[in-house]
């Protein structure tokens, strides 16, 4: 058992660990850049550490500062929450060679189904289907050309360590392809260390649908999956669980590949299995797993009444899997709306302010996950995302109806935020009808013109 947990980690993310684990007795420490000095995570902590300078490659990428906190406070064990260092084989297998406990999988799985090429070998062992696409790894132009020709066109360019909606490209022709393969090789190599691409089959009507897993080593469950085809640049920013296109015996087969899958690997600790859905074969492809809690798990969470984040905390501190298959229940919808600290009318332009005002509605079934707090200044140096707002209905009609009270109680001051695209989404007709894929909202932004004025802003100096 954990008795101690230090969160590697900021923002809502932090808040939510904190929480889980005060709600098993645990003693938090928090580790926090100069910057969270005074974030809410640090004001909720037993104990803060300042583990460095705001610059995240100075403070939450730093292994050396992580550890030398973790051992100076005394903790059995460390939380990477998602992003920065959650999805490193690295600091994972630092944590235990400190002889720590790492709240994740183990660094070998983390390495395996972290590689995006290992990961579809290991999908296709396990009888899951991958997009059609290169068999591993491709060298170079002539190589991709001739795979692309096969699979037909178009195509996408993907990085083996690819995450965030980053290093991904469309290719409509073999002339596009072999333009865009050498500078995707160097971009891969910039931002993720390693150049290495491979290729997919550019799939047009898409959905984006996930399985939330929780193995423990040993046995391997599903509780079910969301939807998340609302996407900016490839990153989600609404989500749903269940998704409503399934049918019941593909939404059978879609839990069970993914726990195929992860049983494979004896994974343990939380996880998700990503799939497309094309619409137009009703077929389901994997296209990755993320090996750590994931920004949209509360929306699994309402569904099934469960706590992801305490039942992860309790795996990695040695317990065996707190439920069994047939007592997860889909009960209900649930809607995530993603809060970003960005202007929507200026292209997302990221605006870190101050918040003057803050009021969140708080009625049954609405959760507004958060660190923000009013008086609060957004540091400039960290990812944009201030809250998730939550709602959980009878059905898909009642959820939807929900998220746009909600989102209308919602005051936020000082900052211009994505809460004008959600209203916006809330009523759009293509969503109310289930209508979209995962190009839908990038063409939806093109055109649209958002209907709310902004609010008085503050920035930060
Ligand atoms: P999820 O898959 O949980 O929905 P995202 O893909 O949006 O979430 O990523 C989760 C978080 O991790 C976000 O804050 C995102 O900015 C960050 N993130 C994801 N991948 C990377 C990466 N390769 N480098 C840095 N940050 C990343
Ligand atoms: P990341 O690691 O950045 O999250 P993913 O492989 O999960 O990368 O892909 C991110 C998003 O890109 C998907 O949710 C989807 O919208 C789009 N995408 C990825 N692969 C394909 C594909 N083969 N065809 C169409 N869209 C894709
Ligand atoms: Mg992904």
């Amino acid at each position: 058992m954990i008795k101690s947990l230090l969160i590697a980690n900021r923002g809502e993310i932090a808040v939510r660990i904190n929480r889980a684990a005060k709600g098993l007795g645990i003693r938090v420490v928090q580790a926090c850049s100069e910057a969270d000095k005074d974030a809410l995570a640090a004001q909720l902590a037993d104990d803060v550490v300042v583990i460095g300078p705001p610059q995240a490659a100075k403070s939450y990428l730093n292994i050396d500062a992580i550890l030398a906190a973790a051992l100076s406070a005394g903790v059995d064990a460390i939380h990477p929450g998602y992003g920065f260092l959650a999805e490193s084989a690295e600091f994972a297998s630092a944590v235990v060679d400190a002889g720590l406990i790492f709240v994740g999988p183990s660094a070998e799985t983390i390495s395996l189904l972290g590689d995006k090429v290992a990961a579809r070998d290991v999908a296709n062992k396990a009888g899951v289907l991958t997009v059609p696409g290169s068999d591993g790894g491709v060298l170079d132009v002539s190589e991709a050309c001739s795979i692309a020709s096969d699979i037909g066109y178009p195509v996408m360019i993907k990085s083996a360590a690819g995450g965030g909606g980053r290093g991904i490209r469309v290719c409509a022709t073999e002339e596009e392809l072999a333009h865009q393969f050498p500078q995707a090789s160097a971009e891969a190599k910039a931002a993720f260390g390693e150049g290495q691409l491979y290729l997919e089959k550019f799939i047009k009507s898409a959905r984006h649908i996930e399985v939330q897993i929780m193995g423990d080593g040993e046995n391997a469950m599903h509780f079910y999956e969301r939807e998340c085809s609302l996407q900016r640049r490839r990153q989600k920013v609404w989500e749903e669980a269940p998704a409503n296109c399934l049918t019941d015996e593909l939404r059978t087969n879609l839990c069970n590949s993914a726990v195929a899958l992860v049983k494979s690997v004896n994974y343990k600790g939380a996880g998700t299995v990503e799939f497309l859905y094309d619409v137009r074969e009703n077929a389901f492809y994997f296209i990755e797993v993320n090996t750590r809690i994931q920004v949209e798990h509360p929306v699994t969470e309402y569904i099934t009444g469960t706590d992801l984040v305490v039942e992860m905390i309790k795996i990695a501190g040695g317990a065996k899997l707190g439920y069994k298959q047939a007592d997860i229940k889909i009960n209900g919808h649930a809607i995530e709306c993603r809060i970003n600290a960005e202007d929507p009318t200026k292209d997302f332009m990221p605006w870190p302010g101050i918040i003057t005002k803050l009021q969140a509605p708080s009625e049954q079934g609405v959760r507004f996950d958060t660190h923000i707090f009013e008086g609060y200044a957004i540091p400039p140096f960290y990812d944009s995302l201030i809250g998730k707002l939550i709602v959980h209905g009878a059905n898909r009609d009642e959820a939807l109806s929900k998220i746009n009270s909600a989102l209308s109680a919602l005051v936020i001051e000082g900052i211009p935020t994505t809460q004008l695209l959600h209203l916006d989404l809330s009523v759009d007709t293509n969503v109310q009808n289930d209508k979209f894929d995962t190009v839908y909202l990038e063409q939806w932004l093109q055109t649209h013109e958002f209907s709310a004025p902004q609010g008085k802003l503050a920035r930060a100096n």
